[in-house]
């Protein structure tokens, strides 16, 4: 099965030369495969293409019809107007497209037009068409072809300017029923299997895909064809899982409870249901022979922080050394206050020390000294952690608190001093979908609870005209001692966006609006030590009003801050304002958030959103939803996403478990697919996944 008739170019089609090769190749499709997973960019019911003689003026209708006579028009105005009359069984109608009098070159009589747009009156009724397609070519000098669409659904695809929509359809059309059927050696699902899954063979699901019985139908083939990329890309996930965690057998921490119950007692809460279920979770992979690889997700101030302590202090009473590794010194050293205070609360004898790079030389002696030796057990640093020079005793258990998702491969460097167990830390809630996705070789624990008792920050909106009544706020905020930051989203005045950028407006803020206040500028251009000094000053009480950009996102502790404002809120993702909204409302002064933005339409909606709920995992399904998928990987790759072309991280969460499941079992009982049964998964895994998942394989 390693060569296939699909893998032949797609110039040997029928219909194809080597003219349509190259444009076909400028789409993507260079192969007969290519063609056949060519996804249509729509589908339309035909139950909703209205009958030509039934249309009135004032509706808004998708038609279908053959061109009967055509033409440019010029107005006095000057303006050129293409105008064709549409006919189907039912009449007639003008469709009119003002300014476009190329489309005389385009089309041509006979030639059948999907059109969809609002139908007016003028000289009788006319379509101005917001959009259409030509989907079959009439013969020269003759009214219709042979080709017509009749199905109840019509496709669409991705086309070009110069390889239209009539063309392509026309090459599916004599292709397809030849080339359909070589997919079936490619059929790795079991009949009994589809039938649990709920989904139809390759064939069946190709088939729907292109020429479907129903929307339902269509639907139906693109989660099957969706169930395979997520399989694929989990079918590699569990293989670096199954490297990682299981092939050789991890730490078991045995737990003597000598310092996890001094903790429990000495903390000045009670843990939220959230965290006692996680750290159930990660107890038990510790003292099990897998070694852990687990992800905690956890929204802004869910609690993660005293998650770990207890992580490190099982290590620790069973005789290993802990380290938490932070993004920043200033999250390290806070990690490190942190930690500390607790374990003298407990009163327990355990060795706590802080590895960064601002350590001076002798202080990094002794603190390596210490790690080398065992005395320090548990160890918080920063990427100082994985310098050669650090060496620990016996390393048993590595937390890293990850703020940005590429960062989670670093976690190895570290993971090669023994075999610790890996805890990673998410500060950024993310759908369970693109989790799933994203991290599909770890196991995941959700913090999905906040501890009670917190006042929610206020959220409001503001147009910029009011920005006055923001400064007042700021600065009432500000005279009782408090503090508060202004976000922008860029840093410098760019001439091209009327945006304010945190710069020019620090300039302006400190001379004209807030002269008799301590104003600081942070943002990403800064060099690493000065945005060190700014954060800290503002820390320390010495700044009342950090503006910035989103930097401070990967952010810190000021109890004493309590109004976010954020200027051109309409730029942001959600859940970039979520983080930003979390810098506030840590002490116990009532907080707020001002988003200032000059909202358009769906802008207003989205903010909205975001104003009525404080639940990180729920802005972050709106955010998904919202916005879309995106470049999941960082591929950067043109055009077509690599991986997921059918799957839909919005949709399709419960097809992702499921194709997490079946490929976990499969590499459980299998892991390197030697066994006759998985003969076919293998082939496919390095004939045809292996190139576009290694464009972002981890492991
Ligand atoms: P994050 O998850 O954002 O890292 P932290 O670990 O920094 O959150 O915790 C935020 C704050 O909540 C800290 O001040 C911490 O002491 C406090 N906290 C943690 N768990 C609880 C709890 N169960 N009840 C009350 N306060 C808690
Ligand atoms: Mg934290």
């Amino acid at each position: 099965m390693t060569w296939s008739r699909l893998d032949s170019p797609v110039q040997f089609l029928k219909g194809v030369g080597p003219v349509r090769a190259e444009q076909l190749q400028r789409l993507g499709v260079l192969t007969a495969r290519d063609l056949l997973f060519h996804v249509p960019r729509r589908y339309d019911d035909a139950s909703a293409v209205r009958p030509v003689g039934s249309l009135e003026v004032g509706e808004d209708a998708t038609i279908l019809g053959r061109i009967r006579s055509m033409g440019v028009i010029p107005t006095r105005a000057g303006l050129r107007i293409f105008q064709a009359i549409l006919q189907d069984d039912s009449g007639m109608i003008t469709c009119a497209w003002p300014g476009q009098p190329w489309l005389e070159r385009k089309l041509r009589e006979g030639d059948l037009i999907l059109a969809t747009g609002p139908v007016r009156f003028f000289h009788g009724r006319q379509m101005q068409p917001r959009e259409f397609t030509l989907m079959a070519r009439g013969k020269e000098g003759e009214a219709g072809g042979e080709d017509d669409p009749t199905g109840t659904i019509f496709v669409t695809y991705p086309a070009s300017e110069e390889l239209p929509q009539w063309v392509l359809r026309e090459i599916f059309r004599k292709n397809l029923d030849t080339q359909l059927p070589f997919i079936a050696e490619e059929e790795y699902l079991s009949p009994e299997l589809r039938e649990e899954l709920g989904l139809p063979g390759l064939v069946e699901a190709l088939t729907a895909l292109h020429r479907p019985t129903s929307l339902a139908d269509a639907e139906a083939g693109r989660r099957r064809l969706a169930f395979d990329e997520f399989f694929f890309l989990q079918l590699l996930q569990a293989q670096v899982r199954w490297r990682e965690s299981i092939r050789e057998p991890g730490i078991v921490f045995r737990r003597s409870n000598a310092l996890l119950r001094p903790l429990h007692e000495a903390l000045p809460f009670q843990l939220t249901g959230a965290q006692t279920r996680v750290l159930r979770e990660i107890v038990q992979d510790m003292m099990s022979s897998r070694r852990m690889h687990r992800m905690v997700q956890g929204d802004v101030g869910s609690g993660k922080t005293v998650v770990a302590l207890f992580a490190m202090l099982l290590a620790a009473e069973s005789g290993y050394q802990a380290t938490l590794m932070a993004p920043t010194e200033l999250l390290a050293e806070q990690h490190h206050r942190t930690i500390r205070g607790l374990v003298e609360a407990a009163g327990v004898e355990v060795g706590v020390e802080l590895l960064t790079g601002r350590l001076g030389a002798a202080e990094r002696r002794r603190v390596l000294e210490r790690v080398a030796g065992g005395q320090a057990q548990l160890v918080v640093g920063t990427h100082a952690l994985i310098q050669e020079s650090v060496r620990f005793a016996r390393l048993g258990l590595v937390v890293v608190d990850e703020q940005h998702r590429f960062g989670v491969r670093q976690r190895m460097a570290l993971g090669e001093q023994g075999r610790p167990d890996v805890l990673v830390m998410s500060a950024t809630p993310i759908p369970r979908s693109m989790a799933l996705t994203l991290y599909g070789d770890l196991e995941l624990s959700l913090l999905d609870e906040v501890p009670p008792g917190r006042t929610p920050v206020k959220t409001v909106l503001k147009s910029g005209g009011r920005r006055e009544e923001v400064y007042r706020a700021l600065e009432k905020e500000m005279e009782a001692g408090r503090q508060g930051y202004i976000v922008y989203p860029l840093v410098e005045e760019s001439e091209k966006v009327d945006l304010r950028s945190a710069t020019a407006e620090f300039q302006r803020l400190s001379s004209e609006v807030f002269p008799d206040r301590r104003l600081g500028l942070l943002h990403g251009k800064l060099p690493a030590d000065e945005k060190d000094q700014v954060m800290r000053a503002f820390r320390d009480g010495e700044l009342d009003l950090l503006v910035a950009t989103t930097v401070i996102e990967v952010g810190i502790d000021v109890p004493n801050a309590t109004v976010m404002v954020i200027e051109h809120a309409e730029r942001f993702g959600l859940s970039q304002l979520h983080q930003l909204r979390g810098r506030v409302g840590r002490g116990a002064a009532r907080s707020a958030c001002i988003l200032v933005a000059e909202a358009g339409q769906g802008a207003a909606e989205r903010l909205k959103v975001f104003r009525d709920t404080g639940d990180g995992f729920e802005i972050a399904r709106a955010d998904l939803r919202i916005r879309g998928q995106g470049d999941l990987f960082g591929s950067q790759q043109h055009g077509r996403d690599p991986v997921l072309r059918f799957g839909d991280l919005s949709r399709d969460e419960g097809l992702l478990v499921q194709a997490q499941f079946r490929a976990r079992a499969v590499v459980e009982e299998d892991p390197e697919l030697t066994s006759p049964r998985n003969e076919r998964i293998r082939t496919l895994l390095e004939t045809r996944w292996g190139d576009r998942l290694r464009l972002y394989r981890v492991g």
